[in-house]
């Protein structure tokens, strides 16, 4: 704190106009001064004489009271009192959009909020400028993205998106005014300078796959309308690059056509260009390689490592040692995962883990769901001879007998 101004030499810091804002039409400014000139966050008050932080908007909030974080000040009129209120309502909505006096003032005067570390600062090249707002300020612009979010269906990981952050740090380096892009806008111009700059970025792939020569790699699977579906990606020290997805219903069942499919490919790319095609490990697929490698000698065709592993592993669950244990374990998943009160109950009992449950094709998830039972042996035990259980009818049906047998002679 700096010296209190002498009050014996006739100076009345009231009245120095140095202590406000030159031009603000914020009516607070009426009954408030900076005491302060180094802070300029501190703002005190001409009817009670305390002082308040967190600039002019909280001295507002003195006035108008209601607030929790801002003590009602003890010699406010009644009329004062309502003048605030409806001064801070009416501005409510339109201060983050309009940088009116009123905004530029706070902006000005308020010391950085704590969560100052919470805004974005994308390193974009432009550093980002020291948040000066309020708490509340920047829980109204929060609440107002988290709308747009539930309102679009955005899923809430797109919120640390690169791109997002740097699309709101663009906003804010625009400053106000901003009119985001209209539906046609983004469908077309936009779009197509999009697309070119992809053109640009492929071209310092292709420097890559010519100067170290690439890999193309090829992932299917089938959509929820049997649609089958392959990508085509290649790869090379400069990263992957995505070339492009095609429906290969009718391919896809015939190895010469599939073959056919991947020769255009890296005739696309460059047979010069291509050292190596990957693909997932079918017979099909498989098959083709071979006819590919026939074709263009200089190419190796590998199956996918991730897809053979799991090939492998469905080898070994039929073994013997393994079918009957993975037969145990998924009737006993299956009936607690049908039947949702046994479910809750598990869940308690797990503390709120679930069991990993075995899929149709990935057969890893067969090992995980066994590894998984262990684990939680102790939990499912106590499941088995708990009131949720045996008070349960499912209990006493076949396939719950079963269940609770399995499980207590493990
Ligand atoms: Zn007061």
């Amino acid at each position: 704190m700096s010296s209190p101004p002498s009050i014996v030499s006739g100076y009345d810091p009231k009245n120095d106009p140095a202590r406000k804002p030159q031009r603000s039409k914020d009516p607070a400014w009426r009954f408030g001064y900076w005491p302060n000139l180094q802070n300029k966050d501190e703002v005190a008050c001409t009817l009670c004489g305390g002082s308040v932080r967190g600039g002019i908007k909280r001295l507002k909030q003195h006035l108008a009271g209601g607030y929790g974080d801002a003590k009602l000040c003890s010699g406010v009129s009644t009329e004062v009192r309502t003048e605030m209120a409806a001064y801070l309502d009416a501005n409510k909505r339109k201060r983050p959009l309009v940088l009116d006096d009123e905004v530029v003032e706070v902006a000005a005067n308020e010391a950085p909020a704590n969560e100052a570390a919470a805004v974005v600062q994308p390193s974009s090249g432009t550093a980002a400028k020291k948040s000066t707002k309020t708490k509340e300020e920047k829980h109204y612009v929060d609440t107002q993205w988290a709308l747009f979010f539930y309102e679009c269906g955005i899923p809430f990981n797109a919120a640390v998106a690169r791109q997002f952050q740097i699309a709101v740090e663009a906003i804010a380096q625009y400053g106000s005014g901003y009119k985001p892009p209209t539906p046609y806008q983004l469908g077309d111009p936009l779009l197509q300078e999009a697309v070119k700059s992809t053109s640009t970025m492929r071209e310092e792939h292709e420097r890559a796959w010519k100067h170290y020569g690439c890999t193309l790699m090829s992932d299917g699977w089938s959509d929820r309308r049997g649609h089958h579906l392959i990508n085509f990606l290649v790869n090379s020290p400069e990263g992957t690059y995505f070339l492009e997805s095609i429906d290969a219903s009718s391919e896809v069942h015939d190895a010469y056509m599939l073959a056919g499919l991947l020769e255009k490919k890296v005739e696309e790319i460059g047979k010069d260009k291509v050292v190596q095609v990957v693909t997932d490990n079918g017979a099909n697929f498989k098959a083709a390689g071979k006819i590919l490698m026939d074709r263009i000698p200089t190419i190796f065709w590998s199956p996918c490592a991730a897809h053979c592993l799991d090939l492998m592993l469905e080898d070994i669950g039929n073994l013997s040692e393994f079918k009957k244990p993975i037969t145990r374990a998924r009737r006993v998943t299956t009936f607690i995962y049908r039947h949702g009160r046994i479910l809750s109950a598990m869940r308690e009992k797990t503390g709120g883990a679930d069991l990993v449950r075995p899929a149709a094709t990935r057969f890893a998830t067969a090992f995980l769901t066994l590894k998984s039972l262990y684990k939680h042996k102790d939990a499912l035990k106590s499941l088995m001879v708990s009131e949720a259980w045996t008070g349960n009818k499912l209990a006493k049906t076949k396939a719950g007998l079963d269940v609770h047998d399995i499980v207590l002679s493990t």
